[in-house]
């Protein structure tokens, strides 16, 4: 007789957990909504104490209805995007953690919820509501997360069938600065830095009427590129504050030196590796030096990419295997973290997520397949969770934050979910 654990493939709650519904079509902005954000836009955007700039780019005549995308890195590009399309209306895809707190606020100004990085059909739904009954902007920050290195992330492989789907022209919203002044992986600590953007048109309606969906997406991919350490060095923006390189090391895992994984810390200007020794310095132009020998990697998104090809030989040769016990949080709707206490995870090329853990008296196995994750949702010193690192397994209703034993393997795992998607679907 065999004894087979049953286990629930969601996390079972109790009956009176409140859910939200992400299907939520969002209102048609009012008046006032729009002058919401056009308040807060006049009001946040003075506090750049090195100034904003947009310039617009075959913008000239350009009404909605259009998509819009923007990269994304902190809250004060909400400022310059409801800037930079004022006074037309919008409908914004925001996630779901964003919703926490401010929900009512968030419904009035006209957002959706979604949940990163699943298949959401409402989304889709949502999408064809604001083109094509509202005829208003269908704007999201299509990444999903925060660039932890300044240049693009992955992007979603839906937007260029959206843009097909809905006939309509596609507008790019790109910041610079934004990551300099509040990077990712310091976003607590500012630095001074100038905000510059575009907001450009890359395909009309009639580009999108002529264009296979692949050529639609190649266009947005390569418009879609950024690089903000390469534009601080081509504008000569200095860095000057004394903590400019403070918690890089959580991006910056691996030691170029002596090879070892979660042994660099970060201090002040400085960068090391605390089983080696070897030390690298910050300097005022973004760029890293070795203070003994072979500078490795000067530009940082080098160091990174190093990174991301050293995870994809490990999944290759079949030696990246990731196992541990992590404590976990459950967010089913938008209103409450549950703890659920500890649970395991393992992460491989063949199975990819596979969490397992118990809460209210029932198992559960939460399963996400390589080919389900395209990318990671991680955080930082994620503020929603007593500041810790921790990543997000999303289920079709529920987000599950799990911080591991060691810190650094967040940024690890987004690197291999990025790269064990691209193995199995090339
Ligand atoms: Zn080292």
């Amino acid at each position: 007789m065999t004894n087979k654990k049953s286990y629930m493939e969601e996390v079972c709650y109790s009956d009176n957990v409140k859910k939200y519904d992400l299907s939520k079509p969002p209102i048609k902005q009012s008046k006032t909504a729009l002058l919401l954000t056009r308040l807060l836009s006049k009001a946040l955007l003075p506090l750049l104490r090195k100034g904003h700039k947009l310039e617009k780019i075959n913008m000239d005549g350009l009404k909605p209805p259009y998509i819009l995308l923007s990269n994304h890195m902190q809250w004060m590009d909400f400022a310059v995007l409801f800037d930079a399309i004022y006074p037309e209306r919008f409908n914004l895809v925001a996630a779901n953690h964003v919703y926490y707190k401010d929900y009512a606020l968030l419904e009035k100004l006209g957002c959706m919820c979604t949940r990163k990085f699943i298949t959401d059909i409402s989304l889709v739904r949502n999408c064809h509501r604001v083109l094509q009954e509202y005829g208003d902007i269908f704007a999201m920050f299509p990444e999903a997360r925060y660039s932890p290195d300044g240049t693009q992330s992955v992007l979603p492989p839906a937007i260029g069938k959206l843009a097909k789907k809905n006939k309509v022209p596609v507008v790019i919203l790109i910041n610079h600065g934004n990551f300099l002044n509040q990077p990712f992986w310091s976003h607590y600590k500012f630095r001074k830095v100038p905000f510059y953007a575009t907001i450009k048109q890359v395909l009309t309606a009639e580009d999108i009427e002529n264009m296979s969906i692949d050529r639609i997406n190649q266009i947005i991919e390569k418009e879609f590129q950024y690089d903000d350490y390469k534009w601080q060095k081509d504008n000569n923006i200095l860095i000057t504050e004394k903590y400019r390189a403070h918690g890089l090391h959580k991006i910056l895992y691996q030691c170029p030196h002596c090879m070892s994984e979660g042994t660099t810390t970060s201090n002040g200007i400085s960068l090391t590796c605390n089983r080696c020794g070897k030390t690298w310095e910050m300097t005022e132009l973004g760029e890293l030096k070795a203070l003994q020998g072979e500078t490795e990697f000067s530009h940082i998104p080098d160091w990174y990419k190093w990174q991301r090809e050293n995870v994809r030989k490990e999944l290759l040769d079949g030696t990246y295997k990731y196992s541990d016990e992590v404590q976990t949080y459950g967010f089913p709707g938008v209103y409450k973290y549950f703890n659920l206490g500890k649970a395991t995870v393992t992460h491989d090329l063949e199975n990819g997520f596979v969490l397992t853990g118990n809460y209210n008296g029932q198992d559960y196995r939460i399963h996400k397949p390589v080919s389900s994750l395209y990318s990671l949702h991680i955080e930082y010193e994620f503020g929603h969770l007593k500041g810790i690192d921790c990543f997000e397994l999303p289920t079709k209703n529920d987000s599950i934050y799990c911080i591991p034993t060691n810190e650094y393997m967040v940024t690890k795992l987004a690197l291999a979910t990025e790269e064990a998607f691209k193995i199995v679907n090339k």
